[in-house]
């Protein structure tokens, strides 16, 4: 250290146990939380710290995170360029599996470009700091995700947060917001917690009244919604009045990333503006290359969301009549109300004695009261699969006081 007096000193004891402090806080309210261990692969079954688990938690809908065709397209991606990217897109990490992918992606949403980003948190953060700043407003539905939430905070625009999917209330914030230069709607298409759907079509004809355009964070909907997988704005026949179309290929593409598809010139302003696309280094070749097989597939095999959405009407159906409250939605993510934090984790205890994994969802994460079980299905379940969960969740049900002979207790 060539002559610095500098020395490394241990942070004061009162920082240390401001820390310890927290942490306790946390587990008091039972609300610390720690890591699980997967020991297999990501696949409807694990092995989940030595012990095989039915899993119910995954966003890897349609079970293509282990299909042996995108694990072969990354092998051989892997073989011919390599493990890592070595720089950012704008540097020398632009490979030709970047380009296919973004081309490929703007034909499957049918617009006239994409971009792709290295997580979904990162398109959302990229596309909530450059398209607006200073001067601007953002409507933002309450039960967004964080990383748009974050994005907002970083935007430095007005953030306004209207009741969840509520649309007289947006309509109402949407009058008083006339000062503001630029009107951002922003909303997840699939709500991640809940398990519905945005109210899309009164979204946009607020849009087209108030001057203000539209962002969709499709995290849950790429490959899952819409007669070809192709997301919300499919499922509505509204492709064109969405300008911002944001997804992830980390869920059910079973790959990672995000992706933003619109028009060429918002693409293109995105590439030379949003910093998380700048200032990182590109995704991986092999995650690029099994992405593109991921497409393929969602395009090819219908069956498979067929398959994703009879079970998940039929578990839905099934805990309804057996006197759970499932949130009304019609989605693979189906939100089972247990109440309480402590309540719905040791529900979720108690399934997993059962070998069912379905994790409780607390505070901070959803409102305090509307604690929940939250069961995501996958198109790779069985009927065995799925009537093991319905049987584990009747006993336990039962033995917590949570049902009564077709009754809500809770
Ligand atoms: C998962 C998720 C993200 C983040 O995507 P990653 O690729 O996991 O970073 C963004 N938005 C929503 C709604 C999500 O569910």
């Amino acid at each position: 250290m060539s002559g610095s007096s500098y020395t490394y000193e241990e942070p004061a004891e009162k920082n240390r146990s401001y820390l310890q402090e927290a942490l306790n806080e946390l587990t008091k309210k039972g609300l610390y939380r720690q890591l699980r261990r997967i020991e297999s692969a990501a696949s409807h079954r694990v092995i989940m710290e030595g012990r095989e688990m039915l899993m119910f938690a995954s966003n890897n809908y349609l079970g293509l995170a282990n299909d042996p065709r995108l694990i072969r397209a990354a092998c051989q991606a892997i073989e011919k360029y390599g493990t890592g990217s070595s720089g950012s897109r704008l540097t020398t990490g632009n490979t030709i599996l970047h380009e296919q992918l973004e081309e490929r992606l703007a034909h499957f949403k049918g617009t006239e470009s994409a971009i792709v980003f290295n997580t979904g948190y990162m398109a959302n953060i990229a596309a909530l700091t450059s398209l607006v700043g200073e001067g601007d407003v953002i409507f933002s539905d309450a039960l967004n995700h964080a990383s748009i939430i974050d994005g907002c905070r970083l935007s430095r625009a007005q953030t306004v947060i209207y009741r969840h999917s509520d649309i007289l209330d947006l309509e109402e914030k949407l009058k008083a917001s006339s000062h503001f230069r630029r009107r951002l709607i922003v909303t997840d298409g699939v709500f991640s917690m809940d398990g519905n759907i945005a109210p899309l079509p009164d979204i946009v004809s607020l849009t087209e009244r108030y001057k203000a355009f539209v962002m969709v964070d499709d995290a849950h909907a790429t490959g899952v919604l819409g007669s070809s997988g192709r997301g919300t704005a499919d499922h509505f026949g509204l492709k064109d009045k969405i300008s911002v179309q944001l997804g992830t290929l980390s869920k059910a593409l079973g790959a990672e990333g995000g992706y933003i598809a619109g028009k060429k010139e918002l693409i293109d302003f995105l590439l030379n503006r949003a910093r998380p696309f700048i200032f990182s280094t590109a995704l991986s070749p092999g995650v690029m290359a099994s992405a593109l097989e991921a497409l393929n597939i969602v395009e090819n095999e219908p069956e498979r969301r067929k398959r994703l959405h009879h079970s998940s009407l039929y578990v839905r159906q099934e805990l309804s009549r057996m006197g759970f409250r499932v949130l009304d939605g019609e989605t693979p993510i189906l939100a089972v109300l247990i109440g309480e934090a402590e309540t719905a984790v040791a529900f979720s205890k108690k399934l997993e004695t059962n070998g069912i994994f379905a994790p409780a969802i607390r505070p901070p994460t959803v409102p305090a009261g509307s604690s929940r079980i939250r069961i995501t299905v996958m198109s790779t379940h069985t009927d065995e699969d799925i009537k093991e969960l319905i049987e584990s969740f009747g006993i336990v049900g039962k033995e917590m006081g949570v049902i009564n002979n077709g009754r809500s207790m809770v």
